[in-house]
């Protein structure tokens, strides 16, 4: 009886054009391993029908820890001042992106805290001589700017852009977030789709004051915003923040979360985040990629940098060389029966742009 009925719900989740939310709350409070299981391999045939048996690679480069944000769980907040601050040079952004494509991958995903005084122009420069010297997709990860700002580095070769919301529930968000603005990220996620970029949002799952209902509207505010990308991944709580102490997110709720975003979703691309397989049991990353993930981001920030680029403690693979790392990943997929797919991997959404609208209006 019970299988039947998750199996209804999950049709109709899955069918849905915005899924009911008792539907969604009856997912994420399934117990039973059995019937947990029938939701996993629910969202393991969308992600084989609507994104194959791939697994995408996007290297990234955490070029700089500087921010003026002081994001309640983020080590690298401006408040923390025990923290040593570092940003590469152009120089070495270049040469670190040369040694990504060298590896085979052909995504370069530049990272970095939200500097107070980047150099947008530098930035841009950056990007132009990487898109014209390698054969490679580009996305940006740093955070809230203008879309003037935005604007330059699409015109510069920009592909795509991850910006997590982190939580859709906007009286949390705020308390997470000093000084910033639930309505500024909406509207940088906007202005993203709007310029054509792919654009990645995403959550974290175990904040502290996150509700069930605060989950399930995460899962609407992903289907309502249509995005190309969609990153959900654990908090994992870092001592130089008001939350340490606190309880790491749990694995089986983001496992849950990962499929029902999948489902969801259906093609957007998922990846199995390090903060999963910084959880501990096992190589929780492997997991990620059984319940829907199709996306696994190696990091390349050179060995002297990665320990300072400490958003949360324990990273997985700070102590591997990017080579190391991505033996791993191969062994992985492949215990998986999966294959590494070397393309670009772009968006397999047919963009509109109706999803700046459909954001911006809930
Ligand atoms: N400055 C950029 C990049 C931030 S770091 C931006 O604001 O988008 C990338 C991601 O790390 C964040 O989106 C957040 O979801 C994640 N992160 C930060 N602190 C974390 C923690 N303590 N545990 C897990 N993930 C964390």
């Amino acid at each position: 009886m019970a299988f039947s009925r998750t199996q209804t719900v999950l049709e109709r989740v899955f069918a849905a054009d915005v899924p009911d939310r008792a539907d969604i709350e009856y997912v994420l409070r399934l117990e039973d391993d059995r019937q947990v299981q029938v939701l996993f391999e629910f969202a393991d045939r969308v992600r084989r029908e609507y994104v194959g048996d791939g697994v995408l690679l996007r290297g990234i480069i955490e070029f700089s820890n500087f921010c003026r944000n002081t994001c309640a769980y983020c080590g690298l907040r401006a408040a923390n001042h025990r923290l040593s601050r570092y940003r590469l040079t152009s120089e070495e952004i270049v040469a670190v992106a040369e040694n990504i494509r060298l590896a085979g991958v052909k995504t370069i995903v530049l990272q970095s805290g939200e500097e107070d005084n980047l150099d947008a122009d530098g930035l841009a420069r950056i990007i132009e001589e990487i898109k014209s010297q390698l054969d490679v997709a580009v996305t940006l990860s740093v955070g809230e700017r203008d879309r003037e700002e935005y604007a330059m580095w699409k015109e510069a070769g920009a592909d795509r852009y991850l910006l997590k919301i982190e939580t859709s529930d906007p009286a949390l968000y705020a308390e997470l977030h000093p000084g910033m603005s639930f309505t500024n990220r909406i509207r940088c996620l906007g202005d993203l789709a709007e310029l054509g970029y792919q654009t990645g949002s995403g959550n974290l799952i175990g904040l502290p004051g996150q509700s069930v209902e605060s989950l399930i509207d995460d899962i609407v505010f992903f289907k309502k915003g249509d995005f190309d990308m969609i990153s959900v991944s654990p908090f994992i709580p870092h001592a130089a923040t008001p939350l340490a102490g606190v309880r790491a997110g749990d694995l089986q709720t983001t496992l849950k979360m990962i499929a029902l975003t999948r489902i969801v979703s259906r093609n957007a691309h998922i990846p199995a985040s390090t903060a999963v397989g910084s959880l501990s049991g096992g190589d929780a990353r492997g997991r990620a990629l059984a319940v829907g993930a199709n996306v696994v981001m190696p990091n390349f920030t050179p060995m002297a940098f990665k320990p300072l680029y400490e958003i949360y403690p324990g990273k997985a693979g700070n102590d591997k060389m990017p080579d190391e790392s991505m033996v791993h990943i191969e062994r992985m997929v492949a215990a998986l029966g999966r294959r590494i797919d070397l393309d670009k991997g772009h968006s397999l959404k047919s963009r509109s742009v109706l999803a700046p609208t459909m954001i911006r209006s809930q």
